[in-house]
């Protein structure tokens, strides 16, 4: 299938070129030129997630040389499950956490890291990844040991969570880490200037950010699985509440919707960050910069995949109609740890509380559908914040507890492209 850039100034692409390059060359981002539609006889079965995804997945790749590895890609980077589960009236929370690293971000960039391994030459590429968190664990995980691949995480020291800084520490071998005395804004200018100038050189760089295409589309496999398995139960559509900062994972569940599955509303929501909340209230779009939360994942005040949704939805108002938007102050989330906890007896990482905080608001104004609240990182990785909420720890799962307690390896740089090119040329 086709792509074309947001901007509208790039040559339409095939998909596989466009999950190569990431973003459009004229600074835009790539999008499928158009939806394909599954009619319910064409729904896949929602027994298994790699099977799901390779039945929405193959529209997009009809036609391109990776169509015939689809089903490898899948099982692969789909290896692990994504349960729903029920919490009572209707209430369900869709576990995205039960991957290498903990978060959701597992699925993509483990399906980026497969498509890249395929398309890949015999030059060898660096992957470069800027991370405040999770993005850069789940890409160093997806690409550790990867032949033919060198990854380069920097994070800004002192401002991920010390079970952050551990994961991200102790990779080795094909990973380099590279914790950056400044803060996550140094970090990705200077991936921004080394791709600049590595194009300049000749070198085969590249990044791994959430604006790849690549990172999107997998993330609809998820959806599907969980309202197709709600539909086959319960003859009822699924609406999804998705806790959100740059707009990847809740875009995909807009595309899955768009590909005819049975998907009610879709909500995201905030943190204290509430430009998306503000804009679908009807205020215009105000980007700004970030402000520090307890979910700092979602600390994004200018979100980028924003150009992709007004791309989809050129009519303003057909857009504010595709969504809804609700935030959730800090010390909203600290009390839904503590009365999910008591409740239900399930710890919640903060991300996930600002998804079951607007749940409860919904249900207190009335709201009856079935919901499904996107659980996007594990609570053990804020057991900081998590474990006074609740009073107790939380256990680890042993896969967590091995990749914490690797010795670091990671080197600390001042936030300069000489000090990153000297470390790059000395390796
Ligand atoms: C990245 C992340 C988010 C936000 O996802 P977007 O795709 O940027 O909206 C939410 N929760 C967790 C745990 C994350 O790692």
């Amino acid at each position: 299938m086709r792509c074309l850039s947001t901007r509208g100034r790039a040559e339409p692409v095939a998909l596989t070129e466009a999950l190569r390059r990431g973003l459009a060359p004229d600074g835009g981002l790539y999008l499928p030129e158009e939806w394909p539609r599954l009619h319910p006889s064409q729904w896949p079965s929602a027994d298994a997630l790699p099977e799901v995804a390779v039945g929405v997945l193959k529209p997009f790749f009809a036609g391109e040389a990776l169509a015939s590895q689809l089903p490898a890609l899948c099982a692969a980077a789909f290896s692990f499950p994504a349960p729903l589960r029920p919490l009572g009236r209707g209430d369900f929370l869709l576990e995205l956490f039960h991957g290498p690293t903990g978060a959701f971000k597992d699925y993509a960039a483990r399906f980026l890291a497969q498509v890249w391994r395929e398309l890949r030459s015999d030059q060898r590429v660096v992957v470069l990844v800027a991370t405040s968190g999770d993005t850069g664990a789940a890409v160093a995980a997806a690409f550790h040991r990867l032949p033919g691949f060198q990854v380069v995480v920097l994070y800004p020291e002192g401002r991920v969570s010390p079970r952050q800084a551990a994961h991200l520490d102790g990779f080795g071998e094909n990973v380099l880490t590279l914790r950056v005395a400044g803060s996550f804004d140094d970090c990705q200018a200077l991936v921004k200037a080394l791709l600049t100038a590595a194009e300049v050189a000749g070198r085969r760089m590249t990044s791994a950010n959430s604006i790849s295409l690549g990172r999107l589309l997998p993330q609809i496999a998820y959806y599907a699985q969980a309202a197709l398995g709600h539909w086959q139960r319960a003859h009822r559509p699924l609406s999804f509440i998705i806790p959100t900062g740059n707009l990847g994972n809740a875009l995909a569940c807009v595309l899955a919707r768009a590909m005819g599955l049975p998907i009610g509303e879709i909500v995201i929501a905030l943190n204290e960050n509430r430009v998306l909340a503000e804009y679908f209230a009807g205020a215009p779009y105000r980007p700004r910069p970030a402000q520090r939360t307890l979910a700092n994942a979602m600390d994004v005040g200018a979100p980028s995949n924003f150009e992709r949704l007004r791309h989809l939805f050129p009519d303003e108002r057909a857009l504010r109609a595709a969504l809804r938007a609700d935030w959730v102050s800090d010390a909203e989330i600290r009390e839904t740890i503590a009365s999910v906890w008591r409740r239900h007896c399930l710890a919640l990482c903060p991300h996930t509380a600002v998804g079951m905080a607007v749940l409860a608001r919904l249900r207190a104004s009335g709201e009856e559908r079935d919901f499904a609240v996107a659980a996007t990182a594990h609570p053990a990785k804020f057991a900081e914040i998590v474990e006074p909420l609740i009073g107790e720890p939380v256990p680890v799962p042993e896969a967590l507890r091995a990749a914490w307690s690797r010795p670091s390896r990671a080197l600390r740089i001042e936030p300069s492209l000489a000090a990153l090119e000297a470390l790059l040329s000395a390796q």
